[in-house]
């Protein structure tokens, strides 16, 4: 369970996010979409802590992100510790972010290995089924250069889900894609939010957002503007932004 709260951020005069609260049950797939500029990603980051906050928190399973609480004031974690709540979150970027100096097998097992201390054997294991889940069980000591976009995306998601990750949030997973490798990548999305796993994708991609999330989170001038069912926003959106944000992109 996630709970955002009151969170607010600025970069100098802009308010960028304004008062957001969000609920997020366990198992729950979520989409934010919006307008560029919205705040959709600073919002993201927020929940792994990647942005600290101006006000308001985090919270996944009732534990902080990113701060500890004494009475009513919230004190900044030290980065260890930060590190290591963060292993709970698996964040996949738009630029697939592979290390490129790591096989694809490396790139998977490095984080169990080095941060959460899972023996090397069982992390190769898991990484290997996991290659298997996203249908690249061959590439296992392939170099990411080697890898189309679409092939280093599917690494990138292995390497996230490695964490056993409570939540995983993905910024825009599709748009640095060929047109033509978007649809391998949404598959594996797709194959995982059936499987109950947590999780939050900011997309441009409003046909599948509609057909993978149980929830549309819609955003614009850091505010959150409209929450519903896939159903309910895009058929009867209540707010002006949001239809004509739709009219645009639909
Ligand atoms: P897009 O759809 O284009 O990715 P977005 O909804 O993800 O947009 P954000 O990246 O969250 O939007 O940015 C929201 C606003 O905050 C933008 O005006 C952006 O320029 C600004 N912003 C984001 N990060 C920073 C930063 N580190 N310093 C200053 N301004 C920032
Ligand atoms: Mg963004």
């Amino acid at each position: 369970r996630i709970e955002i709260r009151d969170v607010s951020k600025r970069f100098g005069a802009l308010t960028v996010l304004d008062g957001v609260d969000l609920d997020l049950a366990p198992g729950s797939v979520t989409a934010i979409i919006g307008p560029s500029g919205a705040g959709k990603s600073t919002l993201l980051r927020t929940i792994n802590h990647l942005e600290r906050t101006d006000t308001g928190f985090v919270t996944i399973d009732d534990e902080l992100v990113g701060y500890h609480r004494d009475g009513q004031t919230l004190y900044e974690l030290k980065e260890a510790a930060i590190r290591r709540r963060r292993a709970a979150i698996g964040m996949v970027f738009q630029n697939f972010n592979l290390f490129p100096h790591l096989t694809v097998i490396e790139n998977i097992i490095e984080a169990p290995v080095s941060v959460q201390g899972v023996a090397r054997a069982e992390a190769v294991e898991l990484a290997k089924d996991l290659l298997a889940r996203i249908g690249l069980p061959e590439k296992a000591d392939a170099y990411p250069r080697h890898l189309s976009g679409g092939q280093q995306q599917r690494v990138a998601i292995a390497r996230a889900l490695a964490l056993k990750p409570k939540v995983l949030l993905f910024d825009e997973p599709t748009s640095a894609l060929d047109p033509e490798l978007v649809g391998e990548v949404l598959d594996v999305i797709k194959e995982l939010a059936t499987s109950g796993t947590t999780m939050v994708i900011v997309t441009h991609e409003i046909g599948f957002a509609r057909e993978v999330a149980d929830t549309i989170v819609f955003m614009e001038g850091g505010k959150i503007l409209e929450v519903g069912t896939p159903s309910r926003v895009f058929t009867t959106p209540t707010h002006q932004r949001t239809r004509e944000f739709l009219a645009k992109v639909l």
